[in-house]
């Protein structure tokens, strides 16, 4: 019996693979394209995320992706009509420290300089330019770029209960999010309409023969002919690279987050992605300070890192907010269940006070809350792998680290044109492993401060 065969295998149906797959099945025409996972799509990483978007990044390059890929996604919201409800309510960086604001000025004219927009200014006279407020539903017709504003007036009638310690917030425009479970299906749809088979299988071993690929072997013993395989296994991204010999420079830290019923209606429900851009002390009473001390949980009655973040979840009549707080960035191997903290979602929530002080009325009893989260498996410079492996016919798709949702789109149509050997784009190169082997960008990466991640 002929051995069944592919042009191309995705291994890992997370966001990076069904996104690939789409790409190679739907946009580059690719005839034979499998999709393997053991897990159902998306219900590893990619159901856990804040499902947020942005195009401010510290670089060039991150900017280009991040374009790139929100146009691609903002194409298949007009194609679907808006089946994953992409909206563009912004990213607020808010700051009540005059050097961090200087800093938040300095970044968006980078990003400008980079491609992500004009920033444009509000304080409060007459010869502002006009701030155009976001709605909380579509995307359409609305300005790119940042607005700084430091008119507290118009601050607080933005984003009503913020802190009256502010003085001044980032409004970044081509950002908001969207349903990735749903962006995730529309793909797997259309893709499979193309052609796309699904297998629940889990790729065991990659068969290379003349030292380059030529098949896979499924976890049922199935071996199934191809011309390349594409590593997508998310957190697994190095285990699957040993398959064929490789390894690949990624590591894996824990994130989680919180979903709560904030049932004050203390954030507003129009508000975009809120971001206390300053480190902080958790308001605790000295009570249980003493308590957290004895308890062994010094670490969260010292100053906390900047970042504590969150924003509204669910149409109207919904209460409920998502927020996240890295303040640990516990670098591991990844392991399920994940580490718990029992108290992760009281230190975020109490953490939101800082920004929206209404939150502390919640200190004496917790709302309702949901803690899950996954990792954010990373390069070291916080920048995706697209492109070739060591291995001719292989390719990875991964290191999507706490942008996968947002960067899935671009990393597909990266991924699927090195596959094809279609023209790539002028980002492409700092993407591919290949990078690593420069010189300068080795001393780049020396004096690298800034990686973009919140
Ligand atoms: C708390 C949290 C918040 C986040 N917020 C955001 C956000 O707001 N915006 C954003 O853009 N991103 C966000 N992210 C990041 C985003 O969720 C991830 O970057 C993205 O989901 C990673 O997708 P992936 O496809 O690479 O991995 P995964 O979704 O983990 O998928 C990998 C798949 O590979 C499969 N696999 C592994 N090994 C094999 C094998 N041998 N054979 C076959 N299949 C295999 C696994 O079973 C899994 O299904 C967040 C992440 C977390 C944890």
């Amino acid at each position: 019996m002929a051995k069944p065969s592919t042009d191309v295998v995705v291994c890992g149906a997370g966001i990076a693979g069904v996104a690939t797959a789409y790409s190679l099945a739907v946009r580059s025409g690719v005839e034979r394209v499998t999709l393997c996972d053991p897990l159902p799509p998306l219900t590893l990483t990619s159901d856990k995320s804040t499902e947020c978007y942005r195009n401010l990044w510290p670089n060039r390059p991150m900017v280009a992706l991040m374009n790139r890929s929100i146009d691609l996604i903002e194409e298949l919201a007009r194609s679907s009509g808006n089946a994953f409800n992409l909206n563009r309510r912004g990213y607020v960086y808010a700051t009540a420290d005059p050097d961090r604001l200087v800093g938040m000025r300095r970044s968006a004219e980078a990003a400008a300089g980079f491609g992500s927009g004009p920033l444009r200014e509000h304080r409060g006279s007459g010869s502002d330019p006009v701030y155009q407020p976001a709605p909380a539903d579509g995307w359409e017709g609305l300005p790119t770029g940042t607005d700084l504003i430091t008119d507290i007036a118009l601050l607080h009638r933005i984003w009503p209960g913020m802190s009256e310690r502010t003085i001044g917030a980032l409004h970044v425009r081509r950002a908001g999010w969207l349903s990735a479970q749903q962006l995730g299906a529309w793909m797997l749809d259309r893709a499979k309409d193309a052609g796309l088979t699904v297998l629940l299988r889990r790729v065991i071993a990659v068969e290379v023969i003349d030292g380059r690929v030529a098949g896979v072997v499924l976890d049922d013993g199935t071996r199934l002919a191809c011309g390349s395989v594409v590593n997508a296994a998310g957190p697994m991204l190095d285990a699957v690279a040993g398959l064929l010999g490789e390894s690949l420079p990624v590591a894996s830290e824990v994130h989680l987050k919180v979903a709560f019923r904030d049932h004050l209606e203390v954030m507003p429900r129009e508000a975009g992605l809120m971001i206390w851009n300053d480190p902080q002390h958790v308001g605790w009473s000295s009570e249980e300070r003493d308590h957290l001390a004895a308890a062994g949980r010094g670490d969260l009655i010292e100053e906390m890192p900047i970042s504590c973040h969150g924003r509204p979840e669910g149409g109207t009549g919904s209460s409920w907010v998502l927020a996240l707080w890295e303040y640990h960035r516990v670098v591991r191997e990844p392991v399920w269940p994940l580490p718990e903290d029992p108290l992760y979602g009281e230190v975020v929530i109490r953490g939101l006070a800082a920004m929206f002080p209404g939150m502390a009325a919640y200190a004496d009893r917790m709302p309702q809350r949901i803690v899950d989260g996954g990792y954010y498996t990373k390069t070291v410079e916080n920048r995706p792998l697209a492109g070739p492996m060591r291995t001719p016919g292989a390719f990875v798709a991964g290191a999507l680290s706490g942008f996968g949702i947002m960067a899935a789109c671009g990393i597909a149509d990266l991924v699927a044109a090195h596959v094809t050997g279609s023209d790539l784009p002028e980002h492409a190169p700092a993407f591919t492993l290949e990078r690593y082997e420069d010189p300068a960008y080795q001393r780049e990466l020396e004096e690298l401060t800034e990686t973009g991640q919140i």
